[in-house]
């Protein structure tokens, strides 16, 4: 039924939501009502109908981690409307265009040495299925077939599709009603909290241990480096990927790095494995690719693993999304990454770090706060029991703040951009929201 957009529709659009429209981690269609957003510019979002007496938000969660330039930037505007006026998509089986090849050369020279090999998916998680399917078919390809079962930190998560949700936290994770059907994984404790903090020993013997036992079996250690994000908001040492690339050559097993959602600066560095100076043998990146403007992600790999591949009885990695390497995507993805490019980035998320560290301090007087942490872009505050989500959310609307607390966790991953009095804004929408769990 056609309905024009506009304000007097915002009853009738959002009736029509609540009828059939599936909303991330939604229970049954039309149990939550999700606020009518009409547009988005600068680090904003324009409601269509005013909540809790606001028609603008500022978007705390920079659209789940992806918006790190805002909405609306001209050069991201005018990579895409110049790309749209050569073409929108053609299919990437045996043709290839500039705005993928440019963006795949572009990935390799920003990305540790030795990865070399570009796939370019279409969202994170199916980045994740690919990067898992390289590794398992690169030990086929080398006759160790047995060598098949990855092994990852609890406490993370990779994505919404199977293979991704078989190394998402297994212990009353988003995806433990799966448990028993997932390829079964083996799981190492989450690496101890503390991004300043020295690796500790006791659990250095622990992943040893547990590699050294398995290696036999082990394709690949998947992780998220220095920062485990919708599995719990939690920094660690970056020794722990130091000591994790140590052991993977020792035993002949594969490193990933999962770096979705801490690539190109959330953490401080242009890549989180950045802080450790250590080069995986498969990466994969998304979200920030495109400043959030489409949809892509991507999955890289060094020659030895695509070689490997290339070597074995089935050469053919069997993988090819309709959608893969999207010329828009591929072109706003370079128009952001020149906008990282001149390194403005450096300051504004060291500025952003400040911002929260000084405005979110206030939290650790409150009751029922267990922790407040910050590194980079990433500030979060820790309940000693599960958010009152609307409660929080409604209490960050009233600041004028976009927010979505999960668990315990009442967390913001602000656009780069954001300024200074928006910063302030946020972190005491942050409080105020922690605050409102009873
Ligand atoms: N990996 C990590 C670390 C993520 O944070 C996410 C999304 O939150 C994903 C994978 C999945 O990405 P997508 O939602 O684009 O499928």
């Amino acid at each position: 039924e056609p309905c024009a957009p506009g304000r007097g529709d915002a009853t009738r659009l959002l009736e029509l939501d609540r009828a059939h429209v599936w909303h991330p981690y939604g229970p049954m269609p039309g149990q939550e009502t999700p606020l009518l957003v009409e547009s988005a510019s600068g680090v904003r979002l324009r409601l269509a109908e005013p909540v809790e007496g606001r028609t603008e938000l500022i978007d705390a969660m920079s659209s789940w981690w992806a918006a790190i330039h805002g909405y609306g930037h001209p050069a991201l505007d005018a990579a895409v409307r110049d790309q749209l006026g050569r073409m929108s998509h053609v299919m990437f089986g045996g043709l290839t265009h500039e705005p993928a090849i440019r963006l795949a050369a572009r990935l390799v020279e920003i990305t540790p040495e030795p990865l070399e090999h570009v796939f370019l998916a279409d969202s994170g998680s199916v980045s994740v299925e690919v990067a898992v399917k390289m590794c398992l078919q690169y030990w086929r390809s080398l006759g160790r077939p047995a060598k098949h079962r990855l092994l990852t930190w609890r406490g993370g998560y990779h994505g919404d599709t199977f293979l991704p949700m078989s190394v998402c936290d297994p212990d009353g994770g988003m995806h433990s009603l799966w448990t028993g059907v997932l390829p079964r994984q083996i799981f190492a404790d989450a690496p101890p909290a503390g991004f300043d903090a020295e690796p500790d020993p006791a659990y250095l013997t622990h992943l040893a241990d547990l590699i050294g036992r398995h290696a036999h079996e082990l394709a690949a250690v998947v992780v998220e480096p220095v920062a485990q994000n919708a599995g719990g908001m939690r920094f660690h040492s970056p020794g722990y990927l130091r000591a994790l690339r140590e052991l993977c050559d020792a035993h002949d097993v594969l490193l990933v790095f999962d770096e979705i959602a801490t690539g190109f600066g959330r953490t401080g560095a242009f890549f989180a494995a950045d802080h450790a100076a250590v080069a995986p043998d498969v990466m994969c990146v998304g979200k920030a690719l495109t400043g959030g403007y489409l949809t892509m992600a991507a999955a890289l790999c060094t020659s030895e693993v695509a070689y490997g591949i290339g070597r074995g009885e089935h050469p053919v990695l069997a993988h090819g999304p309709t959608f893969m390497a999207n010329p828009l995507a591929a072109a706003v993805a370079r128009a952001s990454l020149d906008l990282l490019g001149d390194g403005a980035w450096e300051a504004q998320v060291k500025r952003v770090e400040a911002g929260l560290r000084a405005g979110l301090a206030p939290a650790r007087e409150l009751d029922g706060v267990r922790d407040v942490r910050v590194l980079g872009a990433i500030g979060v505050i820790q309940l000693d029991r599960e958010v009152d989500r609307v409660a929080a959310t409604r209490a960050a609307v009233r600041h004028g703040v976009w927010i979505r607390p999960f668990r315990d966790l009442i967390y913001t991953m602000p656009p780069y951009v954001t300024g200074d009095a928006d910063l302030a804004r946020i972190t005491a929408a942050l409080v105020a929201a922690a605050g409102a769990t009873p």
